[in-house]
C-alpha cells in the first residue's frame, strides 16, 4: 500500500510541476526501491497433491492425481502465489521441484520489480525444472501485480473482452462415461477430445450423438502414419473439428511438415514445443503452438512466445496441466491474445485451495483484481 500511496503522491506532484509524469515516476521508482523494510524476497513452498475428479486417460498414460508444489513469495507485507504442476510424463516430481526451490536464494533481491534479473537468475541455477521455475515466476508476477495494484492482463495492455471460449477436455473412455462427461460439459461452447487410440472414430461418433458443439482434438502424438493422419483429419473436418493438436510424434518433423502443408485444419504443436527458442524449430512444421506455463517457465516467457508467435503469423493456444486456480488464472491473463484457450485444469480437480478466473457461459472471464487475480479458499501458507 505504501508503494501505491507513493506512486499516487509522486503522480500528483509531477502533475503540479508540469513535467512528464511517467518519466519522473519511473525515475523515482528506479532510484527508490519499493522495499521500505530493506529485506529481500522470501520464498516458501509446500507439496500439494491434486486429486482428480475422474481418472484421466490420454493416448499414453492414465492417472488419478497429479503432484504439485504451491509457492509463496513475501515482500514488504504482501504475498504472491504460484505453483508447479508436474504430470509424471514431463520428468519433474515433488522431489526435484523442492530440491530446485531449496537451492534458490531470493533474499539477495531487494526489489521485486527487477523481474528480468530475478527470473534470469532462477533460470540459470539449473537446466530443466521448468514447472519449478514457473512456480517462482507466477508468484513473482502475482506479487508485482499486487504492488502495482493491477492485474497482469491490464499491465500487458490486453482487453479482457477479447478472451476466447475455453474448451473442456473429454478424456478417452467408454461410450457411457464419454456421454456423461459431455453432459457435464454443458456450460462450455467447445469440447477438446483426446484421440490417438484405435477407438478414435467411435469417440467422435459417440460425442456427435449427443452434441453438435465445435470440437478440437488432441492426439498426444498418437498417429504414426502421415497418410492415415491426413485421411483422419479430412474425416474430422467433416465432423466439425476446428484444429488438431500434436497429431504425430514430436520427432516426426518431416512427416509433420508435410501433414501441416496438406491439412485442411490447423495443426498445433504441444509436446513438440516447449520454450522460446523452440518456436523457430516448429514455425514451418505446425500452424500454431500450445503455450503452457509449466512447459515454458512461466508468464514472462509465455508472454514473449505469444508476441513472437503472433509476429510469425502463427496460431496461439493457451493451455494448462491439471492445476489449481492459481496457475490457470495466471495463464488466463494471456488469453485475450490467444485464438483458443484450454484452461480447464482447475475444473478437473476436487481440492482446489484457490478461486480465481471464472468461466462464464463458456468464456474466460478475467476480473479486475491485482496480480493473477486469485483468492485463498483454505490457508496453505
Ligand atoms: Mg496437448
Amino acid at each position: 500500500m505504501e508503494t501505491r500511496r507513493n506512486f499516487l503522491r509522486i503522480s500528483g506532484l509531477t502533475a503540479i510541476a508540469g513535467v512528464t509524469q511517467m518519466d519522473t515516476v519511473f525515475g523515482q521508482m528506479k532510484n527508490k526501491p519499493a522495499n521500505s523494510s530493506g529485506k529481500g524476497l522470501k520464498l516458501s513452498f509446500v507439496p500439494y497433491n491434486l486429486q482428480l475428479k475422474h481418472t484421466f486417460t490420454i493416448a499414453n498414460s492414465s492417472r488419478t492425481s497429479t503432484p504439485d508444489v504451491l509457492t509463496c513469495i513475501e515482500f514488504d507485507g504482501l504475498r504472491g502465489y504460484g505453483e508447479a504442476s508436474m504430470p509424471p510424463y514431463l520428468g519433474e516430481s515433488i522431489v526435484t521441484c523442492t530440491k530446485f526451490l531449496s537451492s534458490l536464494d531470493l533474499s539477495q533481491f531487494k526489489d521485486p520489480f527487477q523481474m528480468d534479473d530475478i527470473l534470469g537468475y532462477v533460470d540459470s541455477v539449473m537446466e530443466g525444472n521448468c514447472a519449478a521455475k514457473a512456480a517462482v515466476d507466477i508468484a513473482l508476477h502475482d506479487l508485482v501485480g499486487k504492488i502495482m495494484g493491477q492485474p497482469w492482463y491490464k499491465i500487458w495492455g490486453f482487453d479482457p473482452a477479447d478472451s476466447p471460449n475455453t474448451s473442456f477436455t473429454i478424456g478417452i473412455d467408454t461410450p457411457e462415461v464419454v456421454i456423461q462427461k459431455v453432459k457435464e460439459a454443458a456450460p462450455y461452447n467447445i469440447l477438446k477430445v483426446k484421440l490417438g487410440m484405435s477407438t478414435d472414430k467411435q469417440m467422435i461418433e459417440t460425442i456427435r450423438s449427443v452434441t453438435d458443439k465445435p470440437l478440437c482434438v488432441d492426439v498426444n502424438q498418437g498417429w504414426t502414419d502421415k497418410n492415415k493422419a491426413l485421411e483422419m483429419i479430412h474425416w474430422l473436418k467433416e465432423k466439425g473439428v476446428v484444429f488438431v493438436e500434436q497429431p504425430m510424434p514430436k520427432t516426426a518433423i518431416d512427416d509433420m511438415a508435410w501433414l501441416t502443408a496438406n491439412s485442411p485444419l490447423p495443426t498445433i504443436a504441444d509436446e513438440a514445443f516447449q520454450r522460446l527458442p523452440d518456436l523457430m524449430k516448429v514455425k514451418d512444421v505446425y500452424s500454431g503452438i500450445n503455450i503452457k506455463l509449466m512447459k515454458c517457465t512461466g508468464m514472462r516467457e509465455a508472454h514473449k512466445m505469444l508476441t513472437l508467435a503472433r509476429s510469425l503469423g502463427m496460431k496461439v493456444m493457451i493451455g494448462c496441466m491439471t492445476e489449481t486456480s492459481c496457475a490457470v488464472s495466471a495463464a488466463a491473463q494471456l488469453s485475450p491474445k490467444a485464438d483458443w484457450a484450454d484452461l480447464d485444469g482447475n475444473l478437473l480437480i476436487s481440492n482446489d485451495p484457490y478461486s480465481g478466473v471464472e468461466v462464464i457461459k463458456g468464456k474466460i472471464t478475467l476480473i479486475d483484481q491485482p496480480g493473477i487475480g486469485i483468492n485463498t479458499l483454505k490457508p496453505v501458507f
